[in-house]
Order: C-alpha cells, then sequence, then structure tokens
C-alpha cells in the first residue's frame, strides 16, 4: 500500500505516520528527515539542501525526486507513508512515471487540514527528538513525560531551526504557493480524502484509519 500523507508543516503528518509505522510497520519515508540526514553527514545533496532547509524554502524538484525515488527503489518496502513528498506538481507527475513504470499505484492521499493559526501556533511548540524526527512533541498540546527528552528512545528533543517564528511564516507561504496545486491534482484523481486536523490525535488517527480503509465506520472494528 502506497500512501501520501498531505497537509501543511505542523499539520500533524509526522506524528500520524509515526503511529502507522508502529501499529502496522509501515516505511515512513520523510523528505525532510532525509534532507536533514544527508546534511548531518555533510554529503553533497546535505549541502546543497542546507541553504533552503535553512531559509524554508524549496529543495530544487530534480533534486528531491532523485533522492526519494532512489530511495524507495533500494527499501523496496510494500508498505510505503509518503510525507513531505510530492510537494510541487512535477514532484506529484514525477511519482507517478516511477510508479507507473513499475506496475504500482498510489492507494490513497489523506489530507490533514488545519487552519493557518493553528498551524503557527504548533510549529512554534514544537519538539522534535534528535535521534529519530519522526519522535515529535508540543509543549502546549502533546508534551513528553519529561521535559527536553523524548518518551520513545530518552534521547534530547530539540527546536528545529526552521520552527523559529521567521522561518515558520516562509514555509507556510511556501505550503500555500507551490504544494496547494498538489491537493487539487490529487483531488482531481479522486485519491484525496479530507481530514479535519484541528481534532485531537486520537481523532485525527480514527479518521486516518478510515481514511485508508485500516478502519471500518463501527469503531469496535480494525481492519487488516
Ligand atoms: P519538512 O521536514 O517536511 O518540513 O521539510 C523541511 C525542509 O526540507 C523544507 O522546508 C524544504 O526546505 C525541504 N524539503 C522537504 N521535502 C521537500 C520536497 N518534497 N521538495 C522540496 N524541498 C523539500
Amino acid at each position: 500500500m502506497i500512501i501520501v500523507l498531505v497537509g501543511a508543516p505542523g499539520a500533524g503528518k509526522g506524528t500520524q505516520a509515526g503511529r502507522l509505522v508502529e501499529t502496522y510497520g509501515m516505511v515512513h519515508l520523510s523528505s525532510g528527515d532525509l534532507l536533514r540526514d544527508e546534511r548531518k553527514r555533510g554529503t553533497d545533496l546535505g549541502k546543497l539542501a542546507d541553504r533552503y532547509i535553512t531559509a524554508g524554502t524549496l529543495v530544487p524538484d530534480d533534486v528531491v525526486i532523485k533522492m526519494i525515488l532512489g530511495k524507495m527503489r533500494e527499501l523496496n518496502a510494500s508498505d510505503v507513508i509518503l510525507d513531505g513528498f510530492p510537494r510541487t506538481v512535477a514532484q506529484a507527475e514525477a511519482l507517478d512515471l516511477a510508479l507507473a513504470a513499475e506496475g504500482q499505484k498510489i492507494d490513497a492521499v489523506p489530507y490533514i487540514m488545519v487552519k493557518p493559526a493553528t498551524l503557527l501556533d504548533r510549529l512554534g511548540g514544537r519538539l522534535t527528538c534528535r535521534a529519530d524526527g519522526s519522535h515529535l512533541y508540543n509543549a502546549k498540546y502533546n508534551p513528553p513525560a519529561v521535559a527536553g527528552i523524548c518518551d520513545i528512545d530518552g534521547s534530547p528533543l530539540y527546536q528545529r531551526e526552521d520552527d523559529l517564528p521567521d522561518k515558520i511564516k516562509t514555509r507556510l507561504d511556501t505550503y500555500f504557493a507551490q504544494t496547494m496545486p498538489v491537493i487539487e491534482y490529487y483531488r482531481a484523481k479522486g485519491l484525496l480524502r479530507e481530514i479535519n486536523g484541528e481534532q485531537d490525535i486520537e481523532q485525527v488517527w480514527y479518521d486516518l484509519l478510515l481514511a485508508i480503509g485500516k478502519q471500518s465506520e463501527d469503531p469496535g472494528l480494525l481492519v487488516g
């Protein structure tokens, strides 16, 4: 099953993707995590990506497309959640072409919808695990049990440099200009599943499971 999780930065994609990994053993491919990892390792790709990540703007399409498609081929996983990719229509088209060439297709595109004011509030308080970027917290809404420490692996939590106020604004502007068309692209293909991301984490999780066919309308029944 291939799922493309869409929504603005701060919508809760990473949190929900982490749950899909834990519950269903799906493979979580976050383009942002992969780029930050390249940067940490000081690779050429990481050096190139650095200034875009720092500015809160998008890394060029050709670079990101090559990275993600390469990673998908390398992992050869059957159950994948794409998070943060595609972020432009060119990326979405490249993904469709690559999947079609392998006889694969996207199963569903859950869209976690959150108002801009909520996004600003959430991103400003977001705390990320140093060891695993998909372990996410929020100082106000989803705090760790022990301040500054990841509940899952005990690593220190930090505030991403692009979660600082001026960068947040650029990232949200970039999202509305460049990524909203991707949402329309998937809507036109009948793959989009809208989810109210203003609800609490458990309710979003329930709606997400419904959207990807892992949960029946009967709350007691888990599918697959
Ligand atoms: P994220 O962790 O998804 O918020 O991504 C952090 C940063 O990585 C973004 O602000 C971009 O600079 C870069 N990035 C992540 N995914 C992509 C993508 N699909 N296309 C271009 N740039 C990306």
